[in-house]
Parts: C-alpha cells; sequence; structure tokens
C-alpha cells in the first residue's frame, strides 16, 4: 500500500534529508489519493477541486513511499511519542485507515494513535478504537457554518456536530480534537464563540493559521495578522484550562505552543522561522521570548478578552 508522510518525519527517519529547526514528535501519514480528496475544500492542495500539487498539505511536502517501508523505519526510530493519520475522501477510505493500523500493530508498533477524519459511521470509529486509536482529529476547519459553506467544506455544519457529539460520546471529553484554521475571514469574536461551544461539547482544538497554497482556490487569501492569531491562541489556551482570567505573561508564552493531541507539535506547518504562528517547542519559544511577551501584551490591548470568555 502507498501512503505520504511528512518530510519532516521521513527526514527524522532517516529517509529524506532537510535541514530542520525542530523535529518532528509525532510520525504523520497522510492516506494516498491519485486523483486528489474527493471533498472540495477550497484551501487544501489535496482536493481534487484544486490545481495544486499533490505532494503538498499547507506547507509541507508529503512524498509518497510504501507503507511497509515506512513502518519498517519507525520500528527503528525511537524519537516519536505518537502516530497520526490523516485522511482523505475516496471509495473505501475508512476500510484502508483500518488497514493501516492494523499493519501498524502487526509490526508491534505500540505508539497511541490519533486519526484526523471527516465524519464516518460510529461502527467505524468502534472499530478504530477497539485497534488502539485513543485521538480522533476532526477538520472542521471553518469556525461558523457561513464560511464553512464558503470553503467548500463537505456534508454539512450540522452533520460536524452530531458527528464530533458521537465522537467524544465514544472516545470520551478531550479525546477529540477539532481542527479550526484561524485567517478565513471570520471574526475574532465569532472564532472564539465557536472554540467555547467546542469546549463545552468536550472537545479540544488544534489551532491552525491559514496558509494560502499555490494552485488552490484560496491561493489570494492572505494569511492572518500575528496579533490577532495571538489572541486567539491565549483564548485557546484559557479555554482549554477553563480559566477565564489572563495569568502572568511568562505563564501565558506557553499559550504559542502548537496545539492538538498530546505529542502532536506540527513544526513549520503554517509558518516561516521569521513568522511563526505555532511554536513546535520550548526551545524555540524560549529564543523569541523578549519579541513574544510584547506581542502577547499588545494582543491583549486589542481586546477585552476576559469578557469575551465570559
Ligand atoms: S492534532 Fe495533530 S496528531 Fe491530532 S489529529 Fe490533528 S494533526 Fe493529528
Amino acid at each position: 500500500m502507498q501512503v505520504r508522510a511528512s518530510i519532516g518525519t521521513l527526514s527524522q527517519l532517516g529517509i529524506r534529508k532537510i535541514a530542520m529547526l525542530a523535529e518532528p514528535t509525532t510520525v504523520y501519514i497522510l492516506q494516498y489519493a491519485a486523483n486528489g480528496c474527493l471533498a472540495n475544500c477550497k484551501f487544501c492542495p489535496q482536493s481534487s477541486i484544486n490545481n495544486a500539487s499533490k505532494e503538498y498539505v499547507s506547507r509541507i511536502p508529503w512524498p509518497v513511499i510504501s507503507l511497509n517501508d515506512l513502518i519498517n523505519r519507525i520500528k527503528e526510530q525511537k524519537s516519536f511519542t505518537r502516530i497520526c493519520i490523516q485522511s482523505v475522501v475516496k471509495p473505501g477510505f475508512e476500510k484502508e485507515i483500518l488497514e493501516i493500523i492494523l499493519k501498524i500493530r502487526q509490526h508491534k508498533i505500540r505508539l497511541p494513535i490519533s486519526i484526523a477524519l471527516t465524519p464516518v459511521e460510529s461502527s467505524i470509529l468502534y472499530a478504530y478504537k477497539e485497534n488502539g486509536v485513543d485521538y480522533i482529529g476532526i477538520g472542521l476547519d471553518a469556525a461558523t457554518p457561513e464560511i464553512f459553506h464558503k470553503i467548500g467544506k463537505p456534508y454539512s455544519w450540522n452533520r460536524y456536530m452530531k458527528f464530533i457529539d458521537e465522537a467524544v460520546k465514544i472516545f470520551g471529553k478531550r479525546k477529540v480534537v477539532i481542527h479550526l484554521i484561524f485567517g478565513l475571514g471570520e471574526k475574532i469574536e465569532d472564532f472564539i464563540n465557536t472554540m467555547k461551544i467546542l469546549y463545552d461539547k468536550g472537545c479540544e482544538i488544534a489551532l491552525f493559521a491559514f496558509t494560502p497554497v499555490k494552485g488552490t482556490h484560496l491561493y489570494n487569501l492572505p494569511q492572518p495578522k500575528i496579533l490577532e492569531y495571538r489572541i486567539v491562541q491565549i483564548a485557546r489556551f484559557l479555554l482549554s484550562r477553563n480559566a477565564r482570567e489572563i495569568p502572568d505573561i511568562e505563564f501565558l508564552l506557553q499559550a504559542l505552543l502548537t496545539s492538538g493531541c498530546p505529542g502532536c507539535n506540527r513544526p513549520f506547518y503554517n509558518e516561516t522561522p521569521s513568522k511563526m504562528y505555532n511554536y513546535p517547542s520550548n526551545e524555540l519559544l524560549k529564543k523569541d521570548r523578549a519579541k513574544l511577551i510584547n506581542e502577547l501584551s499588545n494582543a491583549l490591548k486589542m481586546i477585552n478578552l476576559e469578557k469575551l470568555l465570559r
């Protein structure tokens, strides 16, 4: 079976060589679809509606590799803490994911597994759980039903909400991680409000900064302003801790680390060394400490966050 793996994963496994400022702590695998994904998401190079290279998701190349070769290398590498399998929509994709999970387990790889999914039947979720999947990622991506519609997400907003509830019921609270992209044209207030709703449902949130990719319908949309992104990072950090008051700014620096499943750091998925949205490591965070403290205080001056979070 052929799959894709992120270039950072392949580099960490010694299959490709790239210079890395931060190592991925998760093995990132993406399903392979010869004709692209059947969902019509306008921002995603994997979608068959976009004329973009299918080697990419966001800024990152994902070369094709045989699953067997990949698994043999994972067995030898001890630095990873998790495996993430990202799905595409194609006939039989749910079953193929199960085959990938079973193959990984047959080789006695015991790392916890996350699956990033679009809505599927509950029986599929149970089958994944029975085979050692502990976290489910859901690419809701849009923070409002209007943006959801505008960017061409598959199914409906309501279908996603039902699927999210079902996934929380099956996997448990904070084990369902909703991927949300900031910078698709939504208001900060609406974005924070949806995060509140999702935390109330028992989810966790993985924040992404919109990244235009060549050949996609949204290529001309700019990336979000850094201070606005800092605001949603602070809001997510507080909601995740069920806190409503702004803590000491040194502590708040932790809000800028990549959010998601335990062990997921997605190095440079949306960022370049000169424009860091999510920080993949504490080392890089410390290096930019002075600049970031300044950004955080300026971001907090822009909005009454405590009032918004109430
Ligand atoms: S948060 Fe990270 S590990 Fe979890 S599903 Fe999303 S990309 Fe995968």
